[in-house]
């Protein structure tokens, strides 16, 4: 303790180089007993992971400081990354990883009698996001950090965050994630930084003393919206980034008046109604939500966080807006936050008086734009009444950017007014609505998809109009995951042993992994590849029995599909395949049978009927199996309940063949695949969003390749006729009479009427019953590949050696030279000086 004295004498102000150079022990006892006010190892392992993770917060918040200090006394261009879901997972052992702590914590706390696995396991999944969104959202900010780019994650400090699964009978049951209950450690609020978003009111016109006419928007009612920092750590690099989170409050002022008409309770109710903004985040993945509490989050998050960096600006360099764009970029993840092009526009004509074209220039030459999406179901439209109740004024501004649009639009197309309907930001009909992904589009300067397919499906499908009329704003980014979480720290023995063999600068230069290849037929690696498969199976394994009863066998096939539950995704395929399986079994047709665990996992949107559906079906199917002993030495199945970004990272390790069956044209990129593929994974798939980048880069003779290709589909569709196809494939008809005869649901009869009735459907959009045979041959080929382990093994290898530009690095690194072209932060000599 003799530092603090010294510190106290010197009247130092406590710096970056201080915290970094105090001992981590002193300060784990500090926050341990002083902070928390513990004197005693509690059972839980709560407080000591709360003490701990405040130990690496205060690491974290000093180089915080510093990175903002760079940005605040050597202007740069910097980007705000919008989205309305950060799946961010644990945060721990990411910190600890990425400052290079891990001796140190273990070290102190032995001290404790505990382990860094324990006590990070006390950990709260921060579980703001759904699916492949959110999470590449979190990925993005990791590589953002380490490649020491200037850019702020923006989203919502949700109450609850993704619902909690579990299963009754097989069924799904949701159980409300309140997340924040133990606290949030890694967070600091800023409530002088709050910001104020107003709600509905109405606009009124007014002259100025030039005669020049403006708009107000007045009579609102306002919330206010204060900000929370997480502090993103790059990886040992120094830099250490922000994502900025908002959560909903009262205005005081809103209780003021409330207080003295005397109504205390009716004041009370509308600060519920103002802080239930934030309460909750929408739990569907790949469709639209529809409810007007939606529409308010996202202009919610648009405008405090334009109003944020509009504040900050104003501060530094007055109201002159002239260079704003040369210094700011809004890269909106998906069109979730696109209502941040006319809040834009909103601020800058309204609160700052610039004239239209001016705002325009400034707008659509700052907002970015990334489409996720080819589901018709997905796009978000909101209806015009909402609007214009709940922003009128963003409604104006809508209207009159589609006016000025559709004039350009007339005189591309002279005189082709279907084309003006087809293209207009407001969709005609007895419910008008505005269309999002088109607001988003026409005031962006860059639009990009997420794989090769889905940008090429964007270019000439869903957006071709506008494709013909700006070519040049359209570029793919394919998506990309962090080694760092999805290799170093969820498979530290694979990560060794790559290290081993080609040193560890692929860490932070994931195409380094490359080199991995020429040892792919290297014998002593292959036992070792094979001894750390296994202890990752092992782990999984005891996930498995623990989570469900079920046992796997870690010598057998480990066949994983993990992802939320959609029809278009295809968990109906997979097990459809498994009761294939199982009626080999049954029928002793056990040649060549490969003995295969098969693992599913994924939540279900609560009102999305078929994928409930499916959960039953997959759990009643893994029932019958796993209580069938001529089953047991073959085949076992299991549905993981509650499936989330830590499940993950104990699944991807443990994983050798990864199901990736989407229906062709339906995935826009996929990362699930990339993660399993990087910890040397086999796929199965289909020719769908990043799959086909990850067949070429692997090489097809390394990738089970089925189903339908892109361009054959509307072919297939036209003349579709499933039931043909059962009859004409023994296979499928077999599997078909032991679903229909119910054997599966025997005390409920027609419960899988609706999954069967979807199969056998002409206008069937996922052709489950099209791919069904080449998908059983696919798997055939793979099972058989599994019995020469030496082969497998080589193919692992090079999956893992192939998976280099699946980094996120590489995404950010595209999206930083194509569209935001920002300046990777450099610490000078003097601002070291200056925190030291
Ligand atoms: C990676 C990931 C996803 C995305 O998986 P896909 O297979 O690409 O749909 C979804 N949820 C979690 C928890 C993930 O880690």
């Amino acid at each position: 303790m003799n530092k603090k004295t010294n510190l106290a004498k010197k009247k130092t102000p406590i710096s970056a180089s201080v915290i970094e150079n105090s001992d981590l022990s002193e300060d784990l006892y500090r926050h341990f007993y002083y902070t928390l006010g513990r004197d005693q190892v509690n059972k839980s392992q709560r407080y000591l992971y709360q003490a701990l993770a405040l130990t690496i917060r205060d690491r974290l918040v000093a180089k915080c400081r510093a990175t903002n200090q760079h940005r605040e006394t050597t202007p740069h261009k910097q980007v705000a990354y919008l989205s309305l879901e950060f799946l961010m997972g644990r945060a721990l052992n990411n910190a600890i990883l990425n400052l290079d702590l891990a001796p140190q914590v273990t070290q102190a706390l032995t001290h404790y009698g505990s382990e860094l696995e324990q006590v990070a396991a006390a950990e709260h999944d921060a579980g703001l996001g759904n699916g492949g969104l959110g999470r590449l959202a979190a990925c993005f900010l990791d590589s953002c950090a380490t490649l020491k780019l200037p850019v702020v994650g923006y989203g919502l400090r949700y109450e609850y965050g993704m619902f909690n699964q579990s299963l009754e009978q097989g069924r799904q049951i949701e159980q409300p994630d309140h997340w924040l209950h133990e606290g949030h450690p890694w967070e600091i609020a800023a409530p002088e930084q709050s910001q104020r978003v107003k709600f509905f009111g109405h606009v009124e016109v007014y002259k100025d003393k030039n005669g020049r006419e403006h708009r107000v928007w007045v009579n609102t009612q306002d919330v206010l919206a204060v900000p929370y920092d997480v502090p993103i750590p790059g990886y040992r690099n120094d830099v250490v980034n922000r994502l900025r989170l908002w959560k909903s409050e009262a205005t005081e002022e809103f209780d003021l008046s409330e207080f003295n008409a005397g109504s205390y309770p009716e004041a009370v109710a509308k600060k519920n109604q103002a802080e239930q903004i934030t309460m909750v985040l929408y739990p569907n993945d790949a469709s639209e939500n529809g409810k007007e509490l939606r529409l308010r989050q996202q202009y919610f998050l648009s405008s405090a966080t334009l109003q944020d960096i509009i504040a900050k600006w104003v501060k530094q360099y007055g109201e002159d807006f002239h260079n704003f764009p040369k210094f700011h970029v809004f890269q909106l993840n998906d069109t979730h936050p696109s209502i941040a092009v006319a809040e834009l526009m909103r601020i800058l004509l309204d609160d700052y008086q610039l004239d239209w074209d001016k705002a325009w220039q400034i707008t659509s030459s700052t907002m970015a734009y990334t489409n996720h999406t080819l589901l018709p179901e997905a796009l978000e439209k909101w209806p015009v009444r909402l609007f214009e109740r709940l922003l009128p004024r963003l409604l104006e501004i809508i209207y009159e950017i589609n006016a000025r649009f559709l004039q350009q639009v007339a005189t591309c197309w002279p005189g082709d007014t279907q084309k003006q309907r087809d293209m207009s930001l407001i969709e005609e009909g007895p419910e008008p609505k505005v269309r999002m992904a088109y607001l988003a589009i026409v005031g962006s300067y860059s639009v990009n998809g997420v794989a090769a397919l889905h940008t090429e499906l964007l270019t000439n499908g869903l957006f071709k109009d506008f494709y013909a009329l700006w070519p040049e704003r359209f570029n793919n980014k394919t998506n990309g995951v962090t080694p760092r979480r999805w290799l170093s720290h969820c498979n530290p023995k694979l990560a060794n042993l790559i290290n081993q063999q080609i040193g560890d600068e692929w860490v932070s230069d994931f195409s380094k992994v490359n080199a991995l290849r020429a040892k792919f037929d290297n014998k002593s690696l292959h036992k070792q590849w094979q001894q750390v498969k296994l202890d990752n199976k092992q782990a999984l394994v005891d996930l498995v029995k623990r989570e469900t009863g079920v046992e796997f066998d870690a010598t057998m096939l480990f066949d994983v599909q993990v992802k939320r539950i959609h029809e278009y995704k295809r968990q109906l395929l997979n097990i459809l395949h498994v009761i294939h399986l199982y009626e080999r079994i049954r029928e002793g047709e056990l040649e060549g049978f490969t003995p295969r665990c098969v693992l599913f996992g994924g939540k279900a949107a609560p009102g999305y009927f078929m994928a409930k559906l499916t959960i039953r079906l997959i759990n009643h199917v893994a029932d019958a199996i796993n209580n069938d002993p001529v089953a047991k030495p073959y085949l076992r199945v299991a549905f993981l309940p509650n499936y989330n970004v830590t499940a993950m990272e104990t699944i991807c390790p443990a994983t050798d063949l990864s199901e990736q069956i989407s229906t062709t044209g339906k995935e826009a990129s996929g990362t699930g695949n990339m993660k399993f593929m990087m910890n040397g994974a086999l796929t199965i798939g289909t020719l769908d969003g990043a799959n086909i980048e990850i067949s070429e880069a692997v090489g097809l003779d390394n990738f089970f390749l089925f189903g339908a290709k892109a361009e054959q589909l509307t072919q297939i569709r036209e003349h579709y006729n499933p039931n043909e196809i059962i009859a004409n494939s023994p296979n499928l008809s077999r599997v078909m009479g032991l679903l229909e005869s119910g054997h599966f649901n025997l005390f409920d009869p027609d419960l899988f009427q609706p999954l069967i009735n979807s199969i056998r459907d002409n206008h069937d959009q996922w052709l489950t019953a099209y791919d069904f045979d080449s998908y059983v041959k696919a798997q055939e080929d793979a099972a058989a590949l599994y019995q020469d382990q030496s082969a497998w093994t080589q193919k692992s290898i090079l999956n893992t050696a192939a998976s280099g530009m699946f980094s996120s690095d590489r995404t950010i690194s595209q999206y930083n030279n194509d569209i935001w072209q920002v300046q990777a932060i450099e610490f000078n000599k003097a601002q070291g000086e200056r925190n030291a």
